[in-house]
């Protein structure tokens, strides 16, 4: 059974994210501020003028993550629903994910989450069972039978205002960050984003705040380009990013952070020049869309009275849990 890491930020890590540029600026909500525990909130508390706060339902939850992440954003291929759960039920506490893994589930039940929200979704491409007999239908029963609803928002989440993408951009401190690719009905949100370092700097340089910001996994951060070239225009992409090479390069980039990218697409685009590439995990590169939703919901529920804790899983869902060095004289 593989070994689960529980992610924590390292003072230094606490330091550098702190005093991001732009990060403050941009709305990023500073991910080492310790988010309450989930669970323990009881419905019907008492609000602060002492009366009874009304009860959110999972419907109601669903409405304030389809306001954060609207449903028109979505691929076409693309997933974003409500998985499990009956949206009568009420809800006084949410946990929120990258992925909807075992790991997570267990997470969801033991801090009493009434609900999981998470980034992906459980079946992208449809299923015609949820046999407990398969890892995926094990889940579905685990939660219903806990009382846990399942939501995910993916490619809502990743184009939207404050989103993934834009999470990214505060992450490296880009100012004016505008969509990569923008959507045809809304350009001012889309997938990716693409702006300006507040001041040009070594490739090097960025790299060392581009780890700093983004939490830490196995994988870590790979750098590929002239590490002495000086930059200023970064794109971003939370995820794989093997698609959006083209798009970083004639929008002007001088960086792509994404992940995810194989050695082919890498190697051929840098033999072309930049933008240089920074390849952080997948996981990492979305869990910093997590915290700003969080925020977001626990703000849309005090807006109607209601009280909702929403937790961010600091479990490390990548699927690499050790990286060695290699060569004749790793160890
Ligand atoms: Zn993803």
């Amino acid at each position: 059974m593989k070994a689960l890491i529980l992610w924590q930020f390292s003072d230094v890590e606490r330091a550098a994210g702190a005093g991001s540029p732009g990060a403050g600026a941009s709305g990023m909500p500073d991910p080492a501020v310790p988010l309450p525990p989930g669970g323990g909130a009881s419905l019907g508390a008492m609000n602060q003028s002492g009366a009874k706060a009304p009860a959110l339902t999972v419907a109601d939850v669903v409405a304030m993550v389809e306001a954060a992440a609207p449903p028109h954003l979505a691929a076409p291929w693309d997933s974003n629903r409500l998985i499990c759960g009956d949206p009568d039920e009420a809800v006084a506490s949410v946990l929120l994910a990258v992925d909807p893994v075992a790991s997570v589930v267990q997470e969801a039940i033991e801090t009493g989450a009434d609900m999981l929200i998470t980034h992906h979704p459980l079946y992208l491409r449809g299923t015609d069972h949820v046999s407990a007999a398969d890892p995926k239908g094990r889940l579905v029963h685990r939660l219903i039978r806990n009382g846990i609803a399942l939501l995910n928002a993916h490619t809502t989440l990743d184009a939207a205002h404050g989103g993934v993408a834009a999470a990214l951009a505060a992450a490296v401190g880009l100012r004016a960050a505008v969509p990569l690719e923008p959507d045809s009905q809304d350009p001012t949100q889309g997938i990716g984003r693409i702006g300006a370092l507040e001041r040009p700097t070594r490739l090097r340089d960025l790299a060392a705040v581009v780890a700093a910001a983004l939490p830490d996994s196995a994988p870590g951060l790979l750098v590929g380009g002239d590490l002495e070239a000086t930059v200023e225009t970064v794109a971003v992409s939370g995820g794989a990013g093997d698609s959006l090479l083209e798009a970083a390069r004639q929008a002007g980039a001088d960086v792509f952070l994404t992940a995810d990218l194989r050695h082919h697409p890498a190697s051929e685009h840098l033999e072309a020049g930049r933008p240089y590439l920074l390849c952080g995990t997948h996981w990492a590169t979305e869990w910093v869309g997590l915290a700003p939703l969080a925020q977001r919901l626990e703000r849309a529920a005090a807006a109607r009275g209601a009280r909702l804790e929403a937790t961010v899983s600091r479990i490390v869902t990548d699927p690499w849990v050790m990286r060695l060095p290699t060569g004749p004289d790793s160890p």
